[in-house]
């Protein structure tokens, strides 16, 4: 796949979290998650509500390449 494609890509793309469109992020299952999440959910303990919000969006993404 060309550079551009994935560019183009990926500024289309909405975080899975916050939803909003992001320019940068890391891809996961072909889902975004935007910087400030990713690092939101880095520095999130494990009992909180953005960690379990995490947790069940991947659970839900996960479930569909099953
Ligand atoms: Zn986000």
């Amino acid at each position: 796949m060309p550079k551009t494609n994935i560019m183009k890509m990926r500024l289309e793309k909405r975080c899975v979290i916050c939803e909003k469109r992001a320019q940068e992020g890391i891809m996961i299952a072909s889902s975004l998650i935007c910087s400030p999440c990713e690092k939101a959910i880095v520095q999130t303990e494990e009992t909180d509500e953005l960690y379990n919000r995490y947790v069940e969006k991947m659970k839900s993404l996960s479930s569909q390449y099953i």
